[in-house]
């Protein structure tokens, strides 16, 4: 429910009580003009209370803007007119403030002023003028007794009327803040259900008619257990805060911030913060920096991640874990000769030929630098990943690369392998290093070839 339908509860509550008062109040005279024998001024009283009290309940469902102020000054003006007509000004007072009440209810305080000042201007002049013969005692005691109740009513209403706007401008606050929220803010009672809820519920939850989920249940808005067991857990808590929580609405899987606070111990506050996009932008942007540009494989900062989780993993379940260091051999009389461009493809052959060769989901290949890769075996040992390696030595060797100008070239790479089974008293800068001796090997004795670290 927001900002517009509560001020319309209000109203119509308003406008009913007033009727209701109204009803009541003529009811009760024309009850003690018939008690007391008047049935002339009864029926002129009950008329003229029909005539005004429908006039009332029809502009009332008019919404008409000033009608709270024209209908209460009519009113005064009518009673006024039908104690004239019926000679007697019996409950007159009564009667005003009645009218100064039903005021308390509509009015902002410069209305209610404005009806204040012209009705006791008149009320002035009917206790010098016209009052006197209708009154017992003295007018202006009555006229002091009746200024004075209307002063202190104007400041109770003022005071009254101040917190009902201060309340309105944070409902009117409230209902904007409902509907322009890009977050899902919930309202929930104690069981969970619906109080109120932010607009943006249709765009994220893609539900048409938002208002309609007022006193339903929040945990139906999710399709999954997990994630209905999640916000069960959350309702029961005091406070609540996730950052980067992964929930499946729809099917779609979307990342909010979690926000929920217990506001009284029926009723909950919850905030969906959707940070999908940027969540999404943000794991492009690390996969990006985490990716070698020109040859669309891992780099080494990677790399360098990579060989920490393999490693403690290892460490953990004891088993091997093997590196390969390859290195393509002469690339520099490659760049020298075909140019540095074509080098780059070169590159790019290479790295798909390692990948190609890399047949379990954990093998993990990464560009080192220039033209040095690093791969990964996890739980692989010595001789597997000299199999490995040599398989690799092979396909480049048989690869052919044609140039732009349509030359035909081949490439070579050189192979360090070292094996392991972690233990806690070495870190893994040691298997790299390894693998970069049996490197150096592979390249002193004549490259093209494998070299398994001892
Ligand atoms: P070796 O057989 O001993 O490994 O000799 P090499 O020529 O392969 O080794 P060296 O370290 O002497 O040369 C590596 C060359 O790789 C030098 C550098 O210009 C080239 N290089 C490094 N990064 C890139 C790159 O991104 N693109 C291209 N085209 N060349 C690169
Ligand atoms: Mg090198
Ligand atoms: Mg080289």
């Amino acid at each position: 429910m927001y900002g517009n339908e509560l001020e319309e509860k209000h109203k119509s509550r308003a406008n009913k009580l007033v009727l209701f008062s109204g009803v009541f109040f003529c009811s009760l005279r024309v009850v003690a003009e018939i008690v007391m024998g008047n049935y002339h001024t009864a029926v002129i009283c009950g008329v003229v209370a029909a005539v005004v009290l429908t006039l009332f309940a029809f502009f009332s469902r008019k919404n008409f803007k000033r009608f709270p102020l024209i209908f209460s000054f009519c009113l005064y003006v009518s009673y006024i007119w039908a104690s004239f007509a019926i000679g007697s000004f019996k409950y007159f007072y009564a009667y005003y403030l009645l009218v100064l009440l039903i005021c308390a209810v509509y009015f902002n305080v410069k209305n209610y002023l404005i009806l204040l000042i012209t009705t006791q201007i008149v009320n002035i002049y009917l206790t010098v003028f016209e009052l006197p013969p209708h009154i017992n005692g003295n007018v202006w005691v009555h006229f002091s007794l009746i200024f004075c109740s209307g002063l202190m009513l104007s400041l109770v209403v003022q005071f009254a009327v101040r917190k009902s706007n201060e309340a309105s401008s944070a409902t009117d606050s409230f209902g904007a803040l409902m509907r322009s929220t890009p977050n899902v803010l919930v309202l929930l009672d104690g069981d969970n259900k619906i109080r109120y809820i932010s607009q943006s519920v249709s765009k994220i939850f893609g539900i048409k008619e938002p208002e309609e989920l007022a006193g339903t249940d929040f945990l139906d808005l999710f399709n999954e257990r997990s994630v209905r067991e999640l916000f069960e857990d959350i309702s029961k808590k005091r406070s609540f805060y996730e950052d980067y929580q992964k929930i499946n609405v729809n099917g779609q899987i979307r990342t909010f911030n979690v926000f929920a606070n217990k506001m009284t111990d029926d009723s909950m506050f919850f905030m969906l913060n959707d940070v999908s996009e940027i969540t999404k932008l943000k794991e492009l942007a690390e996969q990006d920096s985490l990716m070698d540009g020109l040859i669309q494989i891992p780099n080494r900062r990677s790399f360098d991640r990579q060989i920490v989780h393999e490693w403690n993993r290892a460490l953990r379940e004891r088993v091997n874990l093997s590196f390969l260091m390859i290195d393509i051999d002469f690339f520099k009389n490659y760049n020298d000769t075909y140019g540095h461009l074509q080098g780059d493809e070169l590159l790019k052959v290479a790295g798909s030929i390692f990948k190609r060769n890399l047949k379990r989901s954990a093998d993990f290949v990464a560009r080192f630098g220039g033209e040095e890769f690093g791969v990964l075996l996890y739980g692989t040992n010595s001789y597997q990943a000299s199999v490995i390696a040599e398989r690799i030595r092979k396909s480049v060797e048989e690869e052919v690369i044609i140039t732009t100008t349509g030359v035909k070239t081949k490439f070579t790479v050189s192979i360090g392998v070292c094996s392991m089974i972690p233990n806690g008293s070495e870190e893994h800068d040691c298997i790299i290093e390894a693998a970069d001796k049996a490197l150096y090997k592979a390249k002193q004795n004549g490259r093209n070839r494998i070299w398994i670290s001892d």
